[in-house]
């Protein structure tokens, strides 16, 4: 796949058009580079994206997640909420890691366009005019990657992995799979968590 396929596949893989995510893209991109390493179709990598909830541009995390293939299915992501646009990329194997956060140089021109315009006064992202959401798109994908990413030093990342505990049994109260790490025993019986009456 060449950039501008992921970059437009992640598009219609995220449901709108906009600055967010293209800069996940970016994001990810120059971290995969900058490690070597190829878009993880298992579990090689994981990623730590630092996007909090609730706030504009969590985008960027559906950038990220399409293009590194982190992705919250596999469970190889996950959120430090600083409410910031930055993701640190691991390699589980040799846990070489790099960070690469976004740059604010484009936010004046981004704040005052059409589409945060809109975005500000309550309309949904889809709901903008589709040469609105572009705009923003190519803003982001066209400009130079000094411009718009802050791209780290490799480092060790202290990871600790665990190794995935395959195969499901059924819960013996309820009787719905549940993967083996999360049975819990009650008395001499094996259940899933709400059954349990435990919190975890
Ligand atoms: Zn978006
Ligand atoms: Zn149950």
């Amino acid at each position: 796949m060449d950039d501008r396929e992921i970059l437009l596949d992640t598009l219609r893989f995220h449901g709108h058009k906009c600055w967010a995510s293209v800069a996940g893209v970016r994001a990810g991109l120059a971290a995969l580079r900058t490690l070597g390493v190829r878009r993880s179709g298992g579990t090689q990598l994981y990623a730590i994206v630092e996007a909090g909830e609730d706030h504009g541009g969590m985008c960027f995390g559906d950038g990220v997640q399409y293009t590194t293939g982190c992705t919250f299915g596999k469970g190889n992501v996950r959120k430090d909420a600083y409410g910031k646009l930055a993701l640190t990329l691991i390699e589980k194997d040799t846990n070489r890691a790099v960070r690469v956060s976004y740059k604010p140089a484009l936010q004046k021109q981004i704040s005052e366009s059409a589409f945060m315009t809109k975005r500000g006064l309550g309309v949904m992202p889809d709901d903008i005019p589709e040469e609105e959401q572009m705009e923003m798109v190519n803003l982001v994908w066209n400009a130079p990657e000094q411009d718009v990413l802050t791209v780290g030093e490799t480092f060790q990342y202290q990871g600790h992995w665990y190794p995935e505990v395959i195969g499901f049994v059924p819960c013996a109260e309820c009787g719905e799979l549940v993967a083996k790490a999360y049975l819990r025993a009650v008395g001499d019986r094996l259940v899933c968590i709400p059954c349990s009456g435990y919190d975890r």
